[in-house]
């Protein structure tokens, strides 16, 4: 309970940014701080979705996914598959595009980035609508690969974006209004 304290006491909020009436939460100062580091890496573990011999691989969405992602996959003895935004890799990859706000995004990986039949861990900073993971998800799943969960530092209140990923274990370390 201290330690999740205190991972909720590092988390910046910003209100305004990227525009107005958004608080963007930023969870860059947790990983500046040492202790904050280690706490957010153990509770990612120890709040796993599901058993880690349950999945093979961890997937992380560009960019903050990336900074823990791989951290977390070598400490479970596993190797990292980095989902990107499109226009970043060299061929041959495969893409998935979904709605924003305001127009779309597409998000990329490279066509052998996963096995036939392999079972990914698919994890981000934060979830909001859901749409990102969303589109995560079903790349890896076109790619031939299986979704066998999320694992989120922290998840928007009010947004269901936990609702569009259907049937698949979840976690999210920190809930915020
Ligand atoms: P969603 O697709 O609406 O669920 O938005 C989640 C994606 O946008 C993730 O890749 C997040 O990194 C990013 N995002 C949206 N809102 C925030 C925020 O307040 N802080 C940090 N990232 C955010």
């Amino acid at each position: 309970a201290e330690d999740a304290e205190y991972l909720v006491s590092l988390v910046r909020s910003i209100p305004g940014f990227p525009k107005e009436g958004i608080i963007f939460r930023d969870f860059m100062p947790v990983l500046a701080d040492a202790r904050g580091l280690d706490v957010l890496m153990r509770a990612l573990e120890a709040a796993l979705p599901l058993p880690a011999d349950e999945f093979d691989s961890i997937a992380g969405l560009e960019s903050r996914g990336f900074l823990f992602g791989p951290a977390l996959a070598h400490h479970l003895g596993k190797g990292f598959i980095a989902i990107r935004k499109a226009g970043k890799l060299p061929p041959e990859t495969i893409g998935e595009s979904y709605e924003l706000e305001y127009g779309t995004a597409t998000v990329e990986i490279e066509t052998a980035a996963v096995a036939p039949g392999e079972r990914v861990l698919i994890v981000d900073d934060l979830i909001a609508t859901g749409g990102t993971a969303k589109a995560g998800a079903d790349l890896i799943e076109k790619a031939g690969g299986t979704v066998a969960g999320f694992s989120f530092v922290m998840g928007l209140d009010g947004l269901d974006g936990l609702d569009r990923l259907g049937d698949v274990p979840v976690s999210t370390l920190i809930s915020m209004p």
